[in-house]
């Protein structure tokens, strides 16, 4: 609980428990870890007891259609703040720990350099990961990269397409990778690149025939832009991770510093839980929503053949066309 909120909160029930049993001053920074391991049992009670898995989404277990995969660096971490270095509760439950990843950063480097090429596309001022060693200086941690389902449900399974803001960029390094790490290849085999529909349209006007997954047979309404609305509640804990160790907890000048890492990741599992409880009216309203787009989108079609004098049988080679178009101009 970041600290404004837990002062307010134990000044409230010190203020109840007035004329009842003295129990204060309630002391904060025990209050904070009976708290937080407080959760985390309630976590082991969910998985041991009820075996309830929070790390997946229930409607898409087996066949996830798509996962929108996005980076966030308003969560990021400060190399100022101060905490001792003990280990986290919950582990790798949600995120991956540090180590595994460096493990695998390395891999990675050792067969292919990093690149210089400009990581942007078109006009697009969105950028694809890379580390930028000035702007980062002052930091531990530089954000996070998370993704998640067509429900807002993080999760870390695999699916059929594979969605991105710089998808453009990504394929074509991640297809680099399965060629020189042939234990990736099924990755790039199994997988669809697409291209979110929001962020196409900053794109070079190729990439939007290319990668946009408004052309792709089975995308369906898929966005792929579906971790920005987990995202619309996580940068809010931004202003508290910032502060936070690697550490579970500590005092230094009377603030308690907590771990990033639990924090982040009870927060992750508290929004799942929430997602899935509203799963079922989410699921009826989508349903309802894709009939009648159907219907709309039958009526246009009719109406733009007709227009433009078009048989449906011709669309398949006017598609390919454009497509052979956006290929040589990729090229050139
Ligand atoms: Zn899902
Ligand atoms: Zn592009």
């Amino acid at each position: 609980m970041p600290g404004t909120s837990m002062n307010k909160f134990i000044e409230t029930l010190e203020t109840l428990s007035y004329g009842l049993k003295p129990c204060k001053p309630i002391n904060k920074i025990h209050f904070q870890n009976a708290s937080r391991y407080y959760e985390y049992f309630m976590h082991q009670i969910d998985v041991k007891v009820k075996l309830k898995d929070n790390t997946e989404c229930f409607s898409c277990k087996g066949i996830m259609l798509a996962s929108h995969s996005d980076r966030n660096f308003k969560l990021y971490r400060l190399h100022s703040t101060l905490g001792i270095n003990l280990s986290s509760l919950y582990g790798d439950v949600v995120i991956a720990l540090d180590t595994e990843m460096e493990k695998h950063m390395e891999l990675i480097d050792s067969k292919l350099p990093k690149s210089k090429s400009s990581e942007t596309c078109g006009d697009s001022i969105f950028k694809a990961a890379r580390s930028d060693a000035g702007k980062f200086k002052k930091l531990d941690e530089t954000g996070i990269m998370m993704r998640s389902c067509r429900h807002g449900i993080v999760d870390k399974a695999g699916c059929t397409f594979l969605c991105g803001d710089v998808m453009c960029r990504y394929w074509d390094w991640a297809q680099k990778v399965a060629s020189l790490f042939p234990e990736y290849k099924p990755m790039v085999d199994e997988m669809k690149p697409f291209l979110g529909r929001m962020h196409a349209k900053v794109h070079v006007w190729y990439c939007q025939i290319l990668w946009v997954g408004h052309w792709m047979p089975e995308a369906a309404l898929t966005l792929g832009e579906e971790q920005e609305q987990v995202f619309s509640k996580m940068s809010r804990y931004g202003s508290v991770t910032k502060h936070m160790g690697i550490a579970i907890f500590s005092t230094v000048n009377s603030f308690i510093i907590l771990d990033r890492r639990d924090h982040l990741t009870s927060a992750i599992l508290f929004w799942n839980e929430q997602k899935e409880k509203g799963i079922i009216n989410q699921l009826l309203k989508r349903k309802e929503r894709a009939l009648k787009q159907i219907q709309i989108s039958k009526n246009q079609l009719e109406t733009d053949m007709e227009k433009h004098k078009f048989e449906l049988l011709e669309f398949p080679i006017l598609l390919g066309e454009l497509r052979r178009a956006a290929e040589e101009c990729k090229c050139t």
